[in-house]
This record gives C-alpha cells, sequence and structure tokens, in this order.
C-alpha cells in the first residue's frame, strides 16, 4: 500500500538544481510511483497550481520564488523488454539517473548511448531537448515514451515521430509545452557495437589510448567522461546549466560574410545551412572567463554560464542578456537559450 503522497510548502529548491540558485517552490512533492504522482496531480487541480515537473534541475534557471507545486520526478525502475540479435529494446522510469542508465545498457549489451555518457540528469527530461553529445541524440534510438497528460490524468504514448525531435529540441518544448509529465521511456538499442566517432576530440582522445584495437563500449564511455570532466565544471563544485545557448544555425550567405570576416570561425554543415558553434562567437567576442558579480562563462568553455556564488535567476538572465547582445552586435547572429526560464 502506498502512503499518501507528502506536499511540503515553501520548499527550498537550492540543492536541487545545478546552477545552485536560491528558489523557493511555494509547492513541492517528491513522487515515487505513479499513484503518488497522479495523487500529487489531484492535489495541483484542486488549488488550481501550475505544475512544475523536475528532474535533475540541471537545465533549468529558476525564480527566486516559484508559485507553483514543483514536483520532482522520482520513479525508478529498468528493464530489458526484449532482444534479438540486431536490437535490444529497453525500457527506464523517468527518476532514474541518466548516466547510470547509460552505464546499465552497456552492462545489458545494449550499446548505442556511449556517446552520452555523463550528461546530468534524469531519463524523463532527456526526451524533453532530445538531448545530445558527440554526435548522438536521443531520437536515433528513441522507441516512445509514456507520459501523463496533466489536465486529464490519462497515460498517453507517443513514438519517435510524435515527439517531433529537433536540434535541442521536441514537441515537448512547443505544442505540447507543460501538458505532460513523462514516466518512462523506451529505446531500441544496438545488440552490436557500431562506435560513432566522428567527433574530433572523442576520436583522438580513444587512439591515443587504445590506438587501433577494437574498442569497447565501455571504453567509449570513459573517455567520453575523460574528456567531459576535462573540460566541464562538476555542478558540485560550481553551479552550472551545461551549454547555455543552443548552436546557431545561419545560412550560406552569413556564413560566407562570417568567414570572410573570420577565417577560423567554427562552422559544421547542417543540410544547406551552417552550425556555429556558440562558444567560439562568445570566447571571440572575448567572453571568455568573464565575471559580472557572481556570475560568469566558464574559462575552458566559454559556452557554460557559471554561478561562482549568491547568484539569483535573475543575475543569471541579466548576464546571459550581456553576452546575447555583444555577440549580435559583433556578429550579428542572435543566440538562443537552452536551458528552460521559470520565473
Ligand atoms: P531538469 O533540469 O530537471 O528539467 C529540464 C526541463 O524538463 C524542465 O522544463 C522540466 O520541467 C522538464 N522535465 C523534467 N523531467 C520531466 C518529466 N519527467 N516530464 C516532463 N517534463 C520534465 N544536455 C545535452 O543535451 N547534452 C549534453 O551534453 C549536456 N551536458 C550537460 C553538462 C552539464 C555539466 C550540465 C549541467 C548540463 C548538461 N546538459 C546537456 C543539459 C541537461 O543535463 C539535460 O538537458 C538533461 O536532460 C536535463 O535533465 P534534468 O533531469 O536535470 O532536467
Ligand atoms: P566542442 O567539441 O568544443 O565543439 C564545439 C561545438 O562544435 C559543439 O557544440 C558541436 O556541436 C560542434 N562540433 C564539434 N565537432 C563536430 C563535428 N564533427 N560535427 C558537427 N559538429 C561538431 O564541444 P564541447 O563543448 O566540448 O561539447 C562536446 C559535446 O557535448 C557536444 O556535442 C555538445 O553539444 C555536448 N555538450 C552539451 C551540453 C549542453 O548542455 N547541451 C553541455 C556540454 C556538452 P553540437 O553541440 O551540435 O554537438
Amino acid at each position: 500500500m502506498t502512503l499518501p503522497v507528502t506536499i511540503h510548502q515553501n520548499y527550498s529548491l537550492i540543492h536541487q538544481n545545478t546552477l545552485g540558485l536560491p528558489s523557493i517552490a511555494r509547492y513541492y512533492a517528491e513522487v515515487n510511483t505513479v499513484e503518488e504522482l497522479q495523487e500529487a496531480l489531484t492535489f495541483a487541480k484542486e488549488k488550481g497550481l501550475v505544475i512544475l515537473p523536475l528532474g535533475g534541475g540541471s537545465n533549468v534557471v529558476l525564480g527566486d520564488v516559484l508559485d507553483a507545486l514543483v514536483i520532482h520526478i522520482n520513479l525508478k525502475g529498468l528493464s530489458v523488454v526484449h532482444r534479438d540479435e540486431r536490437q535490444v529494446t529497453v525500457t527506464a522510469m523517468a527518476g532514474e539517473n541518466w548516466h547510470e542508465f547509460v552505464l546499465w545498457s552497456i552492462d545489458q549489451e545494449a550499446y548505442g548511448l556511449e556517446n552520452l555518457s555523463l550528461i546530468p540528469g534524469c531519463v524523463g527530461a532527456a526526451p524533453i531537448q532530445n538531448i545530445g553529445a558527440y554526435g548522438v541524440e536521443i531520437k536515433d534510438y528513441f522507441v516512445s515514451l509514456d507520459a501523463i497528460n496533466i489536465s486529464t490524468g490519462d497515460v498517453e504514448q507517443f513514438d519517435n515521430f510524435d515527439c517531433c525531435f529537433g536540434y535541442r529540441d521536441s514537441v515537448f518544448k512547443g505544442e505540447k509545452k507543460d501538458r505532460y509529465i513523462i514516466i518512462s521511456v523506451t529505446f531500441a538499442l544496438d545488440a552490436v557495437l557500431s562506435p560513432r566517432l566522428g567527433y574530433g576530440q572523442l576520436t583522438d582522445s580513444l587512439s591515443e589510448k587504445h590506438g587501433d584495437s577494437v574498442l569497447t563500449a565501455l571504453q567509449i564511455s570513459q573517455a567520453v567522461c575523460d574528456i567531459r570532466q576535462q573540460k566541464l565544471p562538476d555542478p558540485k563544485t560550481i553551479g552550472n546549466a551545461g551549454s547555455f545557448f543552443k548552436n546557431p544555425e545561419v545560412d550560406q550567405q552569413t556564413m560566407e560574410r562570417l568567414k570572410k570576416e573570420y577565417p577560423d570561425i567554427v562552422a559544421y554543415p547542417v543540410g544547406e545551412k551552417w552550425k556555429l558553434a556558440a562558444g567560439w562567437l562568445i570566447d571571440r567576442a572575448g567572453l571568455r572567463g568573464v565575471q559580472q558579480g557572481s556570475v560568469g562563462t566558464y574559462q575552458k568553455q566559454a559556452l557554460v554560464l557559471v554561478n561562482h556564488g549568491g547568484a539569483t535567476g535573475s543575475d543569471v538572465i541579466a548576464f546571459s542578456q550581456y553576452v546575447l547582445e555583444k555577440v549580435k552586435n559583433q556578429f550579428g547572429v542572435e543566440l538562443e537559450r537552452e536551458p528552460r526560464v521559470y520565473r
């Protein structure tokens, strides 16, 4: 028998967002079962409260006070649902830690997620922005997810097509924003490892360590972890939400203009467009490692904004606006914030 879910009032979220921002939730609940989640939703309906699902808090900028019911999704469970010689289908509950899920999948001899090692946060948030790194996105292995419709309480299933995945994007950031709570996600992983090593730094690191030998998934995962640990700030030590801006895409004409002025600009072709490395733009705008008050850009990767201690959500937004404007003025390119802002 499950006990009624506990609803806290005026609950501090400072330790539940990786930027370490002070934020008070008017109401807060941690749910460990779908029944508890349903109870929390009923409570919110009765009180007319806005719902804010929270996983690891690694892709949010939180305001000082959130007039909402914040629900920490802590549903656990990992299972292999089907295996054949080509694919291994696995389901993970939304509250599972993403990196632990990746390691578990490797342990099950189910491959494909190695490049996504050490991304903070929970499985349930992964589809929201179609998490990606080193040339792999979850959409490459995603089968379906189950989500509770907040207004009806019904469980609905979304397949890969329904999710409208894009570059750090999905239907849950667009048309279906704030309407669903994801409870589980199913992936079809490879039964045979086929490494995806198109990203220079990863290829170099692996060939340096392992030469020409046949790679294992664990070696790839470890190499990704090593690179990330060298380059990215650990939120436990210094508050951050990873890349603060998406890499902007520009047309051919803009690319030619920029290339003339900045021959060393870092850009990659995406269909008929070009993806610019936002970190390079910020760096070249003279903003790598700068600090204003308690917020700044990280010295080793300018795309990451950091809380040096004592920053609020407004401080982070104000600093990010300053970065946006500097980049816009210098390059004529508009950056878009990646983390979700709640005020
Ligand atoms: P949260 O921050 O808790 O939530 C993010 C959004 O998803 C919020 O709008 C929230 O309401 C919603 N949400 C969360 N759970 C659910 C749910 N169950 N149902 C419905 N909505 C939900 N991202 C990448 O794509 N690639 C990277 O390589 C990467 N590297 C990072 C490195 C660092 C150091 C950090 C701090 C962040 C990085 N990120 C990266 C961003 C972040 O880790 C991912 O976006 C991650 O998926 C967020 O998970 P979370 O559980 O922390 O989500
Ligand atoms: P990086 O290697 O310094 O590269 C800078 C940018 O160039 C990356 O953002 C990447 O775009 C792009 N890039 C590099 N090699 C590429 C290639 N061969 N083909 C296409 N695009 C290429 O980046 P980094 O900061 O160290 O991050 C490494 C990976 O982790 C990236 O994929 C990045 O997205 C991911 N990451 C994401 C977050 C986040 O919060 N979203 C935080 C940290 C790291 P893409 O970003 O499109 O891959």
